[in-house]
């Protein structure tokens, strides 16, 4: 059997006939930049989230530079965000001219609010946590400490759509939240692209003008801008997709809860928190990363039967790039964790067939 990553092919397959009715409608209209298909996006997913607006914009990088600019976070500003994200978050950091500030994630994956809260400076602006692997942060206390030292959050979740904490969906903790729509993301689209949610109408009505060369809705320039539009096309082909999101992070979860029955028992893996270990989670499963000792070797072995898994982030936390000016270490956690950080594959083109061999292959590892 071979049971890859990820298929990037499934994402325009499994609705092949309707994609290609959307790519025609929206050529025969010409309708390929800031048209009505992408403000009804716009409109459904921020209904879809729980909040009140929704900006697409180019990739979720730009989103999270978008977002700091919008919130006044720029020259000399430290901003904390989890070492154990994409390097994006911390880029966009760096290119609003802040000094970003790598901190340590706990068990879950999460960003530890005890790490967060020992580097605050009287220099400290904001925090950036990273919703990652379809996970919410632990946001009460990293709302508390926010609140205690006069910060801000911009969640980075780009992996998060639809992850809840205590109720509460992305974007509706502080000054919003940003997503990707990259292809392998939970909601992908045929390309890059990526959005803002918020209830801060004054980020909002930022974000809108700075997306669009600094024009207002009447076409005014009223401020400097950069081009971060999300493409009409990709919208219409987002919005469809959006209409079943429910139904993919279902099926997200079944799968994860398949890997849970199965490894569980494995003293030498470390599984993420199953789908419904704790009311206070709910988890889209963007990705499933567990901790496995004897990784490089499991890997191998999985390979060999055919089976893709991949070290997240390259196996490169942020902290560890000393190119870049990090320091290299003093992470303990987010350290010892990459040693042993495996994601096994987790997408909606798996069979529940295909899920039990890389389980039955894992054990055999161990046995
Ligand atoms: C994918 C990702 C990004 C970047 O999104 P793009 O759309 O590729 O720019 C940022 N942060 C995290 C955690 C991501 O997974």
């Amino acid at each position: 059997m071979n049971v890859p990553f990820f298929n990037y092919q499934h994402i325009f397959t499994a609705n092949q006939d309707k994609f290609i009715e959307i790519i025609k409608d929206i050529g025969s209209r010409g309708a390929f930049i800031l048209q009505k298909d992408l403000e009804e996006f716009e409109k459904n997913l921020a209904k879809y989230i729980g909040v009140d607006y929704a900006i697409g914009v180019a990739n979720g990088t730009d989103a999270i530079w978008l977002a700091l600019l919008a919130a006044g976070i720029g020259k000399e500003d430290e901003v904390i965000f989890a070492s154990h994200t994409y390097i994006a978050t911390a880029n966009a950091i760096k290119f609003v001219g802040a000094i970003p500030v790598p901190a340590d994630c706990r068990s879950d994956h999460m960003i530890d609010p005890e790490s967060v809260e020992s580097l605050i400076t009287n220099k400290t602006k904001a925090i950036v946590p990273t919703q990652l692997n379809g996970r919410c942060c632990e946001m009460d206390s990293l709302l508390e400490i926010a609140k205690k030292h006069d910060l801000i959050i911009i969640e980075d979740a780009a992996q998060g759509l639809g992850a809840e904490y205590k109720g509460s969906g992305i974007g509706t903790f502080d000054k919003g939240a940003t997503i990707s729509f990259y292809p392998a993301k939970n909601l992908g689209s045929f390309g890059d692209g990526g959005a803002f949610v918020t209830n801060d109408k004054k980020m909002y009505n930022k974000v809108k003008v700075l997306r669009d060369h600094g024009r207002n809705e009447e076409g005014i320039f009223v401020d400097w801008g950069f081009n971060s539009r999300l493409d009409n096309l990709q919208a219409a082909i987002l919005n469809f997709k959006l209409s079943y999101y429910d139904d993919e992070v279902k099926r997200r979860r079944e799968i994860a809860g398949i890997y849970q029955k199965e490894l569980d028992h494995l003293k030498e893996i470390h599984l993420p928190p199953g789908p419904d270990s704790d009311q206070n989670y709910f988890d889209v499963f963007q990705n499933y990363e567990i901790e496995a000792e004897r990784r490089d070797l499991l890997k191998k072995y999985l390979s060999e039967n055919g089976i893709g898994t991949i070290i997240q982030w390259n196996g490169q936390p942020v902290h560890s790039i000393v190119a870049l000016g990090f320091k290299g270490s003093g992470l303990p956690y987010t350290e010892e964790m990459y040693k042993k950080c495996l994601m096994l594959p987790m997408n909606t083109s798996l069979s529940n067939q295909e899920v039990k061999y890389v389980c039955n292959k894992i054990k055999n590892f161990y046995e």
